[in-house]
């Protein structure tokens, strides 16, 4: 069983989802970077309210605070079994740190899943989305519409759109991510770490994908 896994992929491409799904299945904490980040900025430490800056302009976190992050968090007692890391490394430089990181503590990556989904895609799954101001929940103009036009079904709130959602946030953080994750890509394929999953089909179907490469090589 493979049990420290890196999980890639684009904004919107659904990874936290499946990271989360499998973290739950395999019995080991889900380390997302956007979590962590949220925390930090949460509890105001100068990392967190330095994320914040950024994250409110949907641009990405600089390494210096994404790495001390994820590094306090991979020692802790509860990712002795393994661990998912969702969103991190984002660019081939932090990718290498990690790597130093866990030599040091005698870890060794076993997997690499990229969910790869089409930008087209991307951007019609995100910019369709909608939140409730009263409940949160979630919404889609096209593939999860509420029964009354920009009202919840559920509580009669106001739905609104995440500043995060619109088509052009959405193509700048697509670029900033081909630009600084795909290297890695190239990287964790030389290492023989690599696994892609075409995830543009039905949630089950992909994690259906993701776990027969996690159990690969099980005894
Ligand atoms: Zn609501």
């Amino acid at each position: 069983m493979k049990s420290r896994l890196i999980f890639l992929g684009g904004p919107g491409a659904g990874k936290g989802t499946q990271a989360q799904r499998l973290a739950e299945k395999l019995g080991i904490p889900q380390v997302s970077t956007g979590d962590l980040l949220r925390e930090a900025a949460a509890q105001g430490t100068e990392l967190g309210l330095a994320a914040k800056t950024f994250m409110d302009k949907g641009a990405l976190v600089p390494d210096k605070v994404v790495v001390g992050l994820v590094q306090q968090r991979v020692a802790q007692d509860d990712c002795r079994k393994g661990w998912i890391l969702d969103g991190f490394p984002r660019t081939l430089p932090q990718a290498q740190e990690l790597d130093e990181t866990l030599k040091a503590v005698g870890q060794r990556l076993d997997l690499v899943i990229e969910v790869n989904v089409p930008d087209s895609v991307i951007v019609k799954r995100l910019t369709g989305r909608r939140i409730c101001r009263g409940c949160s929940a979630p919404y889609h103009v096209e593939f999860a519409p509420a029964k009354v036009a920009d009202k919840c079904d559920k509580c009669g709130g106001e739905l609104y759109q995440r500043a995060d959602d619109n088509e052009k946030t959405v193509q700048e953080r697509l670029e900033v991510y081909h630009k600084q994750t795909e290297p890695l890509i190239g990287y964790y394929r030389n290492q023989g770490l690599l696994k892609q999953v075409d995830a543009t089909g039905p949630i089950d179907g992909i994690f259906r994908q993701i776990e027969d490469l996690v159990a690969v090589g099980q005894t």
